[in-house]
């Protein structure tokens, strides 16, 4: 494919488990990159082998039963994590692979004896992907839209950005999913409707409720999980499957890498057989030995109906998000015009019959699942383009709200959940103890009252402060967030007019 100019902007859909690519043509028309003149999907898959080959995507994915421990898959949930966060503890439960604090408060995967930082996978999977579209568009892409979850915060998102400068990818705008997704749904139909997306990938769970009116799309409130998503389907499935092993046969199954590699597979290939049929099989032969040396079989069967009762609490936890998202955006669910289904994980009758009964409507089949995302960023990325007739207006939100440390450890917010973005806000402050030379903010963003709960964006120093007493510097700190999402802060003295310099540390153990 031929013709586009090098400077070709393409959206990226760098998902949990799949990622995938998508460009305008020259005539208009939105395009997803095939692999290999197949399939549109690229599996988010890292792995070393013996002689050392990184593999990515496809090449990975096929050597993972053999190869688990070099084998790193849902990376994207620890990007942007420090490692003292809850969840890097349940992700190490649940994967194979072998995590460790890293230098930078990050988290560090271990492959084959050599530390990654989580940036460096995210890089080298986009870097896979550039390299799948440039091989079909005929030169070297340079510039992209990456999306992500509505629900990442200012510090995975910078963290997605650093992963594109890593390959020398420019990650020209960063935008939300399901933002992307309405975008698929929406340009050239002139609509004016308010739409609730449910996105319910790999990984990570998001619900944005949109109103688009024609070429603008605005961004009422939003919610989400990012520890939410099919892979913790899979988990209840092979929680099911070892407990009920154990039972019978007393062997714990968990502490078998390749053994407990061949049941993920298969409880991944379960659950999804079961969105199009009520019962299958669940059966690995040789799966252990008893302490004798006789080999034993896996053989199960499962039906909808216990892989419902397993997963329910996951799907009520989806639901409890959408109401809140409702509430934030002070809607009935008789107001929203369509709801939109994205990510694989929403083909599960359980998620289509929860929200038919919500919304008293059945889901939109107006997008694709799996594609919608990326052919918006793609959108999104045409309009962004000097030579591109199409003009949008995003308008979105912050997820969570972003504030700071006050006396006592309390979250001070300056700015909630669901401010409208860009946004800048401005917060007086003055130096508190005689001839203080600096000021210092710790920058948080989430929803807890204690500061401490919340994901630590970072700690800026002013410097420079006027030498004088106590309360007699006034100060204004300002808090600007970009279109993206992406928060800059600084500071000038209100007496002198003087603008001072900030500096971002994120601190070891912060
Ligand atoms: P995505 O991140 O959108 O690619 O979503 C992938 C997730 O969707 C994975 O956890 C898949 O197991 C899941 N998935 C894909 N197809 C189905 C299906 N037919 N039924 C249930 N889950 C599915």
């Amino acid at each position: 494919m031929g013709g586009l100019p090098p400077d070709t902007i393409v959206g990226i859909d760098l998902g949990t488990t799949n990622s995938c690519c998508a460009v305008v043509l020259g005539d208009g028309e939105v395009k997803l990159v095939p692999y290999k003149g197949g399939e549109y999907t690229i599996p988010s898959i890292f792995a070393v082998d013996d002689k050392g080959n990184e593999l990515v995507g496809h090449d990975a994915k096929r050597q993972w039963q053999l190869n688990p421990r070099n084998t790193l898959y849902a990376t994207k949930r620890l990007i942007g994590r420090s490692a003292r966060d809850d969840v890097v503890e349940t992700v190490q439960k649940s994967v194979q692979y072998k995590l460790h604090p890293g230098e930078r408060n990050d988290v560090e995967l271990d492959v084959q004896g050599r530390a990654y930082q989580v940036q460096q996978i995210a890089a080298r999977i986009l870097a896979k992907i550039r390299d799948v579209a440039s091989d079909h568009l005929g030169f070297k892409v340079a510039r992209a839209v990456v999306t992500v979850p509505a629900y990442f915060t200012d510090r995975q998102r910078q963290a997605v950005k650093e992963a594109g400068a890593l390959v020398d990818l420019e990650v020209v705008r960063i935008i939300n999913e399901p933002t992307a997704a309405s975008m698929a749904y929406g340009i050239g139909k002139k609509l004016q409707e308010r739409v609730l997306v449910y996105d319910l990938g790999g990984g990570t769970f998001d619900v944005s409720i949109i109103d688009i009116r024609d070429r603008v799309f605005e961004v009422k409130a939003t919610g989400g999980d990012i520890f939410l998503g099919g892979i913790d389907f899979d988990e209840a499935i092979i929680d099911h499957v070892t407990g009920d092993f154990q039972d019978r046969t007393g062997i714990d199954l968990r502490g078998d890498p390749v053994a407990m590699q061949r049941i993920r597979d298969l409880a991944e290939r379960t659950k999804i057989d079961l969105s199009a049929r009520t019962e299958a099989p669940f059966s690995v032969p040789f799966i252990t030995m008893t302490p004798q040396g006789q080999p034993l079989n896996l053989d199960l069967r499962f039906t909808r109906p216990l892989l419902e009762e397993l997963t329910r609490d996951k799907v009520d936890r989806t639901l409890e998000i959408v109401r809140r998202v409702l509430d934030d955006a002070q809607t009935a669910p008789e107001q929203i015009d369509q709801v939109m289904l994205v990510g694989g994980q929403t083909r599960m009758p359980l998620v289509q019959e929860r929200l038919t009964a919500l919304f008293g409507k059945a889901p939109s089949k107006g997008v694709h699942p799996d594609e919608a995302v990326a052919i918006g960023a793609a959108l999104y990325a045409w309009s962004l383009q000097e030579n591109s007739d199409l003009k949008l207006t995003l308008l979105d939100v912050i997820p969570m709200a972003i504030g700071l440390e006050a006396a006592g450890g309390q979250m001070h917010v300056v700015l909630p959940r669901n401010s409208p973005i860009p946004n800048a806000r401005a917060l007086a402050a003055t130096s508190s103890v005689d001839a203080q030379s600096e000021l210092a903010v710790r920058i948080f963003q989430g929803e807890q009252q204690q500061a401490a709960h919340n994901e630590l964006l970072g700690e800026f120093v002013f410097g420079g402060v006027r030498s004088a007493a106590a309360g007699q510097v006034r100060l204004e700190v300002l808090f600007e967030v970009n279109v993206e999402g992406i928060l800059t802060v600084s500071a000038s003295d209100l007496d002198t007019g003087k603008r001072m310099t900030t500096v971002l540390r994120v601190t070891r153990n912060g």
